[in-house]
């Protein structure tokens, strides 16, 4: 695993705040009629107007030509993780719509994700929003020193399943910096006081991807990216950046101690 000097991590932290600026922006641009394809394309420009590049754009699948085509991931309901934008998708009143941003920034990498609520949205999929932002929060807590990669996912599976919701496993949270995924892997599950030791100088990626029935996902064999969850059931994701630190976790983006 890789350490992020100080001046390292003052680059993600100006790479996470084009994300957050980004995420921040479709909160209000986000509407039913909309098209996940305008998502895209609004983001596309918003992470060149950065000074970025999207590190999703041609992210190679497993070498069979099928690379990523979209600027950002765009999962709609059902849909868990790595939906592919189109014109042909129209968001829907009471629709949930996750997106996934990874921009690449002076050689560093920045990467979060929030669902989004399309005009009025159910109390149950309003719950499962509340409930996956609340375990990111909570897993944010954990990334101090001292602590293990364990602790972080050990609280969010906590969260989630007292509130009657699952953890997908299959996806999990990871290191970041040069490259987009590096050690170590973060999941959203498990014991506590396991695996890597945190110290200062990490920086993860931490992103719980919550359904609100069961925990088992599908891979779309047609595009061979999408997620969706196996039982129909809606699917949330919210995911920021944190930089280890003496003083505690700092999550990247925001300019302040979380
Ligand atoms: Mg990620």
């Amino acid at each position: 695993m890789v350490l992020k000097s100080p001046g390292e991590i003052a680059i993600m932290d100006a790479a996470n705040a084009i994300v957050r600026r980004i995420l921040d922006e479709l909160r209000s641009f986000i509407r039913p009629g909309l098209s996940t394809a305008e998502i895209d394309a609004f983001a596309r420009e918003r992470i060149r107007d950065g000074g970025a590049e999207s590190a999703f754009l041609g992210y190679p699948h497993r070498g069979d030509g099928r690379d990523f085509p979209g600027s950002v991931c765009t999962s709609v309901n059902s849909e868990v993780v790595h939906g592919i934008p189109s014109a042909h998708v129209k968001l829907r009143e009471g629709d949930i719509v996750s997106v996934d941003v990874g921009v690449r920034h002076r050689g560093y990498y920045g990467d979060g994700a929030e669902t989004f609520p399309v005009g009025q949205i159910s109390a149950e999929a309003e719950r499962l929003l509340q409930v996956t932002r609340r375990a990111l929060e909570l897993g944010v807590e954990q990334a101090r020193p001292g602590n293990r990669v364990s602790d972080i996912g050990h609280v969010v599976q906590r969260h989630v399943e007292e509130n009657g919701f699952s953890v997908v496993r299959e996806f999990v949270g990871h290191g970041i910096g040069a490259n987009l995924h590096e050690d170590p892997q973060v999941p959203n599950f498990g014991a506590p006081g396991r695996r890597e030791r945190l110290v200062p100088g990490m920086v993860l990626a931490i992103e719980p991807m919550v359904n609100a029935g069961a925990a088992d996902v599908l891979l779309s064999a047609e595009d061979g990216w999408t997620a969706r969850t196996r039982d129909g059931s809606l699917s949330a994701h919210f995911e920021v950046c944190v930089a280890v630190t003496d003083a505690g976790p700092r999550v990247l983006g925001h300019g302040s101690v979380a």
